[in-house]
């Protein structure tokens, strides 16, 4: 995968469609003088770029369940600096976004499966890794779950819970996953990365 082309594999752009239970991106098109104008308006948490032609505006939701990205005609979405911006702006959204859901939703499982871990941190995590229990019991998620589909979401939450009984990946790990989620785990993890495989060009792109 690694690349010494500095040219990202992936562009951000208006046919970046993000459009997930927890969060949306919503892109509209508009003439310069509407860009202005946007300007004036005292929206909540809003983030302006610019450029000496081009200008683009970002507003977040107030529970950032979502961002609206107002563009120009013109903008060059192949335009370095700006790749960067937009996959800062949209990386901290989405983070801000997990810290709201993603506790939330591991307190419910904890709740129905009557199995809870010490704390839960939402923050990056290392390369390819979505989630992590601590021999102390404690559970870090990535952000980046919060995009993905509630049913995998949920996967990767139950899946470090049952290390809240077994701190490896040995047989009795995955007999314990597996009367947590209903299923045979085994079967489940090959299901679980061909879902995640259509994610991981984003997942990459926005956690580097
Ligand atoms: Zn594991």
């Amino acid at each position: 995968m690694a690349s010494k082309d500095k040219k990202p594999q992936f562009w951000i752009n208006p046919n970046t469609r993000l459009c997930c239970p927890h969060f949306s991106i919503v892109w509209n098109k508009c003439d310069k003088e509407e860009l202005l104008d946007l300007c004036f308006i005292p929206a909540i948490r809003k983030k302006t770029y610019h450029t000496r032609s081009i200008c683009l505006h970002i507003h977040n939701k107030s529970d950032w369940s979502g961002l609206h990205i107002f563009y120009s005609q013109d903008i060059d979405f192949e335009n370095l600096r700006l790749q960067k911006w937009l996959r800062e702006t949209i990386r901290d959204a989405v983070t801000e976004r997990a810290k709201i859901v993603l506790p939330k939703r591991l307190h419910e499982l904890e709740k129905e499966k009557q199995l809870y871990a010490k704390s839960v941190t939402v923050k990056k995590l290392r390369k390819g890794c979505l989630g992590q229990c601590s021999i102390y019991n404690q559970i870090w998620l990535s952000p980046l779950l919060v995009i993905f589909p509630q049913e995998m979401m949920d996967d990767v939450i139950l899946h470090e819970m049952a290390h809240l009984k077994h701190h490896h990946h040995r047989k009795p790990f995955w007999d314990f996953l597996s009367t947590l989620i209903g299923m045979d785990a085994r079967q489940q993890k090959v299901i679980f990365e061909a879902v995640l495989s259509k994610y991981w060009e984003l997942y990459v792109y926005l956690m580097k």
